[in-house]
């Protein structure tokens, strides 16, 4: 039987969760038991952090849509460190159940390089993703029910914002009609449900750094408009600290151990896309606190998460990045090479050297922020010498350091290259800086993102978002960060633009404010945040045997 993901995570043997704790200096009071495996941090029993960890996140080119080994390389990369016996935690996203049952598959890692046990993370882990579900549809009956109950704050039905939530890929449920059946089932009105990574309470419990913030988050969330236009926030529903009370065990992080036992602390997972894309402000905090270096990653290719965790997460965390790795493929550059997707497993140098123009954008953006970037090339089995040599050359002939790495078929020894040259860019000094400053206006935010990020030439707002503009100078909410929503497969607004397109201009459909999560969310294309699944999903393969193992999980 060929090696899968379930099949080598299976034949790993784990180490008690306290273990793995101890390793991390987390001591036994500030440690929440969740079985031998799992644990929770109840951070305010840990130390006094000293001096802080260094942060490696790592990103990637515009990715195909199967994934170019983010995930996997971040765990090898920290297996890595750990072999060369420095002190490391790893902090990870957690998966959705929408992409695990539909096409993307998980995100614990791949091959040699998982974390663990990732049947657990990959369906419901702690019940983080479904506290926020819960806390999400709260919020919506409460709303409901205000309505029903005399409408004191004279919420416009057809204005209310705020939608219900499902951790699944459900597109029957995008639009939905509630309050039917007569007087005594409420008021009548459309409604909608997105994917709950896609909430704002998702995004709110990813940047918040205490409970006091959180709950002050949750407060400031806008959940639609009276008939005077004027906005309705939680705060006026008074339902904010029963809110936070919903998520007062979600909001700690989540202890697990890779195949290697490095620490790994898995928690928070808002899209990328509608969201900003990376694991919780409080898990990456505390893995500071925990260790020396902190290796991390951020959704998409670098036009998306390592944009958004510069100018959202690390704005918002008051640091930045101290190095950053790139994850590049074969089978990624021959896409932007200009091959077709059945054609990929071909050997192709030519297309590769095509594609490489994709990667040299993104490199361009990692300098532009004051990082000098180092290049993952994640092997896979097909690729062949003269293709990856084809890459390697340039990056040499183009001073850019790179490492070849097989971590999902080595784990930690697969990385070992990459982690080196990693170290030596965390020992030099970054000239951090942002694109763009809070302050500047929406429009020059934007245009920075789109000149400086996607390489385009101007960026244009559509009707609807001219009039949302204007709302938001209203209210005073303009000196927010951006959180774009863009497809991930082209540095432009059309997924088929693949390559380094250039000349485009980007189309700003609609901007909506997220008060709680502090962004504003600028949507270009068709962004769903309620995906549908395949014809043929990942669920048709998964089983549960008699003695209740995972079958056919990636
Ligand atoms: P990303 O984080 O970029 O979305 P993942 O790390 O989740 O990507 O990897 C996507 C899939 O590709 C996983 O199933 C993983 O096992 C597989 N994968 C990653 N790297 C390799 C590799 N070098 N060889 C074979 N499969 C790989």
């Amino acid at each position: 039987m060929p090696f899968t993901d379930l099949s080598i995570a299976a034949g790993a043997k784990m180490l008690p969760i306290q273990e793995i704790a101890e390793r991390a200096g987390i001591s036994k009071d500030a440690l929440e038991l969740y079985g031998n495996f799992k644990a929770k941090i109840n951070v305010n029993s840990l130390p006094p952090a000293g001096a802080l960890g260094k942060v490696v996140l790592v990103t990637a080119i515009s990715p195909t849509p199967a994934g170019e080994g983010k995930s996997t390389v971040t765990v090898g990369l920290a297996d890595a460190f750990k072999q060369l016996e420095e002190s490391v935690v790893v902090a990870l996203r957690e998966p959705s159940l929408g992409p695990v049952m539909g096409v993307k598959g998980g995100a614990t890692g791949g091959g040699f390089a998982q974390v663990l046990p990732m049947e657990d993370i990959n369906l419901h882990f702690t019940g983080d993703i479904h506290a926020i579900t819960s806390a999400n549809n709260a919020l919506a009956a409460f709303i409901d029910n205000h309505l029903h109950q005399g409408n004191e704050l004279s919420i416009d039905p057809r204005r209310i914002t705020w939608k219900r939530a499902l951790d699944m890929n459900d597109r029957a449920l995008r639009h939905v009609t509630i309050g039917l059946g007569g007087p005594a089932q409420g008021v009548p009105r459309e409604d909608g449900f997105d994917i709950t990574v896609a909430s704002e309470i998702m995004a709110v419990l990813c940047l918040a750094t205490s409970m006091d913030d959180l709950k002050e988050r949750l407060a400031q969330m806008v959940i639609g408009y009276t008939y005077g236009r004027e906005p309705v926030t939680v705060r006026d529903l008074q339902v904010e600290g029963a809110l936070a009370l919903l998520l007062k065990d979600a909001f700690k992080p989540n202890l697990v151990q890779t195949i290697e036992g490095t620490p790994a602390l898995i928690h928070g997972g808002p899209f990328a896309n509608i969201a900003h894309g990376c694991n919780s402000l409080m898990a990456t905090n505390t893995a500071r606190q925990l260790a020396d270096i902190v290796v991390t990653e951020a959704g998409f290719g670098a036009d998306l998460g390592a944009e958004k965790f510069m100018h959202i997460k690390s704005r918002k965390g008051g640091f930045h990045p101290d190095a950053v790795v790139i994850v590049a493929t074969v089978r990624a550059l021959k896409m932007h090479g200009g091959i077709a997707k059945g054609d990929l497993a071909k050997p192709n140098p030519d297309a590769v050297r095509r594609g490489m123009v994709n990667l040299a954008k993104h490199i361009d953006t990692i300098r532009q922020f004051g990082i000098e970037p180092v290049v993952a090339l994640n092997r896979f089995v097909g690729d062949s010498e003269e293709e990856l040599a084809e890459i390697t050359g340039w990056a040499e002939a183009q001073n850019v350091a790179i490492a070849m790495t097989n971590v999902w078929a080595e784990g930690g020894k697969g990385g070992i290259e990459l982690a080196k040259l990693v170290k030596q860019e965390l020992e030099r000094p970054t000239d951090f800086k942002f694109l763009y400053n809070e302050s500047d206006e929406v429009e020059e935010k934007l245009r920075a993102i789109v000149q400086k990020v996607y390489g385009g030439t101007d960026v244009q707002l559509s009707d609807k978002a001219q009039k949302q503009l204007l709302e938001l100078k209203k209210y005073g909410w303009d000196e927010l960060p951006i959180c774009m929503a863009k497809t991930q497969y082209s540095l432009s607004d059309q997924p088929k633009l693949l390559g380094r397109p250039e000349g485009f201009t980007i189309t700003i459909r609609e901007i909506i404010p997220k008060l709680g999560a502090g962004f504003l969310v600028c949507l270009t294309g068709d962004i769903m945040t309620m995906p549908g699944l395949p014809k043929l999903p990942a669920a048709l393969n998964m089983d549960v045997d008699s003695d209740g193992k995972a079958v056919g999980l990636f």
